[in-house]
């Protein structure tokens, strides 16, 4: 499961969009809804701050 380093996050959506399982919402920080979250790593690879890491 991965999980968002809130401090590095800068609430761009890009992981949102990517997720396949639309587990991921963005407000001031984004959240990842574990009971969504098939694991597939796009987020980590789309997030530009490395605020998501396994
Ligand atoms: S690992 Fe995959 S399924 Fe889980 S939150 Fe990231 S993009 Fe979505
Ligand atoms: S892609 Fe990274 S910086 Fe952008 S909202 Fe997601 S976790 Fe935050």
């Amino acid at each position: 499961m991965p999980k968002v380093v809130a401090e590095n996050c800068v609430a761009c959506g890009a992981c949102a969009d990517v997720c396949p399982e639309s587990a991921i919402t963005v407000d001031d920080v984004a959240v990842i809804d574990s009971g969504k979250c098939v694991d597939c790593g796009a987020c980590i690879d789309e997030c530009p701050s490395e605020a998501i890491e396994n």
